[in-house]
């Protein structure tokens, strides 16, 4: 007979932008947008993940559409809690009080630490342990992170940008921003806004971002027509937008992903650069899914940069590992106490 509580292990990934969850024998079982929608009289929760996230910007005012994380951080801890007790249950059905591996922020303080495992036991968690995110990215990459190997990663979420060089199961330079790629979305929403008088929701600007914006100047520049409300006369209204604008609205986001990135070289000791220059810098989370920014971050850089696989899933996957080989790799887990 299997141990008990063998499957009952999951690893979770409490992104700004999307959750997912990868249980112990079974892979990643939940991936969804991190948006809840309430009902704003009742304070019941109507809908989770993607069917909130197509009600964002969309709603009649009796309901709210609210991202509990925002910038990696728990900004409304009653909500982040019935999310993950809703993705327990969705995992589980409910029937177990599961041991948690979560992939957090290195960059969050002792008290944002604490919220997110108090936000665990409460939804019914037996024990917490805390991972931190970029040794989750390097792990889910396939990176040696246990070796005397210099292995750098750059994580760019939805609402920060972590990077890390990694070196026998710890973190070396560690440098992080709270600023990702919604931030990206929020300059864009601003700038057609002060450009063509138009107001446009958040979706329809990140769906620009992903279609046209581009981080570095590419050989083939795009265009999109957006469509919004007119400020003045508040009637719907098309413009047509490309590339070569969409990077200068966006330049002060991304240069800070930038910055980031140098700062966790500039730390780096001497041995582990001369790592970082054979094997390059690993780029992954869905931020780094912005055209041509692995291309601005060797231009920037002058290291080898490589692009994950499967850049939105590999922080749950390292966390994943963590959870099937639970033994093997307590050593970079921190065990969260009640
Ligand atoms: P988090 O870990 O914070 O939840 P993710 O790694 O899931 O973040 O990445 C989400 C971010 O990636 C969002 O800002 C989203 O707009 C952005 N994104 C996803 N796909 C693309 C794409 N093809 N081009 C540019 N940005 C993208
Ligand atoms: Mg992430």
């Amino acid at each position: 007979m299997p141990a008990l509580g063998l499957g009952r292990d999951l690893a979770i990934d409490l992104g700004t932008a999307n959750v997912l969850v990868y249980a112990r024998g079974r892979g990643v079982v939940v991936d969804e947008p991190a948006v809840v929608a309430l009902d704003a009289m009742s304070g019941r929760m109507v809908a989770v993940g993607g069917e909130a996230k197509a009600m964002m910007g969309r709603t009649p005012p009796r309901l709210r559409t609210i991202r509990p994380m925002r910038a990696g951080v728990i900004t409304d801890f009653e909500t982040t809690e019935r999310l993950i007790r809703y993705l327990m249950k969705k995992a589980h059905g409910g029937l177990a009080k599961p041991r948690l591996v979560v992939a957090v922020p290195s960059g969050l303080t002792g008290v944002e630490r604490r919220a997110v495992r108090d936000a665990c036991f409460q939804a019914g968690a037996r024990d917490v342990y805390l991972l931190e995110e970029p040794l989750a990215a390097a792990i889910g990459a396939g990176l040696p992170v246990h070796e005397p190997i210099g292995s750098m990663v750059v994580d760019v979420g939805g609402g920060t940008t972590e990077t890390a060089v990694i070196s026998l199961g710890g973190m070396v330079t560690v440098s992080a921003t709270r600023v990702g790629g919604n931030d990206l979305d929020d300059t864009i929403q601003s700038y057609i806004k002060k450009e063509y008088a138009l107001a446009i929701g958040e979706t329809t600007a990140e769906r620009l971002k992903i279609a046209v914006a581009s981080a570095f100047p590419q050989m083939e520049e795009t265009k999109a027509e957006v469509r919004g409300s007119d400020l003045v006369t508040g009637l719907p209204r098309t413009v047509l937008v490309d590339s070569s604008e969409l990077r200068r609205a966006t330049d002060e986001p991304v240069r800070q992903i930038l910055e980031t990135v140098k700062a966790s070289l500039d730390g780096c000791p001497p041995e582990l650069a001369g790592d970082v220059m054979d094997n390059g810098i690993i780029v992954t989370g869905g931020g780094a899914l912005l055209t041509g920014l692995d291309e601005l971050i060797r231009h920037e850089t002058g290291m080898p940069v490589h692009m994950c696989e499967d850049p939105l899933r590999t922080v749950v996957a390292g966390a994943g590992l963590c959870v099937e080989e639970f033994d093997t790799v307590r050593s970079v887990l921190t065990e969260a106490s009640r």
